[in-house]
C-alpha cells in the first residue's frame, strides 16, 4: 500500500466529524500533487505529507505532551497554533513513515523555516493556496504560484500572513520573520 493511501484512511477516520477540515486537507493534497509533479518531488511523500499536515488539528494538549519535547510544549504555550503542526509531524512519523523530509514539511507547515527543502515549500504553500481558500490574498498568491513562481508565492504568503496577524493584534513568530527575511533577499537578488 502506498503511504498516501494509508494517510487518507487514517485522516478520514480521525477527522470524520470535521468535514470542513477534511475538505481543506484534500485541497492541500491536490495542490501538493500538482506541485510535486512540476518540481519533481516524490509524489507519494508529497501526498501523504499533505494528507497528514492537519491530522492533529483537534488533538489535546495532553495528547501532545506524549510526543513533544519540553521545549516544544513551552513554545506551544506561547503560540498554541504550533501544537497541531508539531503533533501531526510526530503522528506521521509514528503512523506513516520515518521520512525526515515529510516530518519537517508537516512540522514547519505553519510558518516555514529557513532553508526549506522543496517538499517543505510545497506543503507550506499548498496549505495557503489550496482551492477551497477563497480570501482575495489566497487567490492572488495561488495565481503567482500557478504561474510558476514558487519563491515569490512563498514570499507573498508570508507578507500577507504577517500583515493579517498584525491586524488581529498578534505578534509575529520569530521564525516567520526569519523566513520572510530569507525570501526578501532571494527575490531582491534576482534583479541584481
Ligand atoms: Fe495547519
Ligand atoms: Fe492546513
Amino acid at each position: 500500500m502506498q503511504l498516501s493511501d494509508k494517510a487518507l484512511k487514517l485522516v478520514s477516520d480521525h477527522l470524520k466529524d470535521h468535514q470542513k477540515r477534511l475538505t481543506h486537507i484534500l485541497g492541500v493534497c491536490e495542490m501538493a500533487e500538482t506541485l510535486a509533479l512540476r518540481y519533481n518531488v516524490d509524489l507519494d511523500l508529497a501526498k501523504s505529507s499533505a494528507l497528514m499536515h492537519d491530522y492533529s488539528k483537534y488533538d489535546s494538549y495532553e495528547e501532545a505532551s506524549k510526543y513533544l519535547t519540553k521545549e516544544e510544549l513551552e513554545e506551544c504555550y506561547k503560540y498554541p497554533f504550533m501544537l497541531h503542526a508539531y503533533l501531526s509531524a510526530y503522528k506521521y512519523k509514528e503512523l506513516i513513515s520515518d521520512n525526515k523530509d515529510s516530518f519537517n514539511a508537516i512540522y514547519n507547515h505553519v510558518f516555514g523555516r529557513p532553508n526549506m527543502s522543496i517538499l517543505e515549500k510545497i506543503i507550506m504553500i499548498s496549505d495557503y493556496t489550496e482551492k477551497n481558500r477563497t480570501y482575495p490574498d489566497c487567490i492572488e498568491v495561488r495565481k503567482i504560484l500557478l504561474d510558476g513562481d514558487l519563491d515569490l508565492a512563498i514570499y507573498e504568503s508570508l507578507v500577507r500572513t504577517i500583515k493579517h496577524c498584525e491586524g488581529e493584534g498578534k505578534v509575529a513568530h520569530p521564525r516567520q520573520l526569519e523566513v520572510l527575511k530569507e525570501y526578501e533577499e532571494r527575490i531582491k537578488n534576482r534583479w541584481i
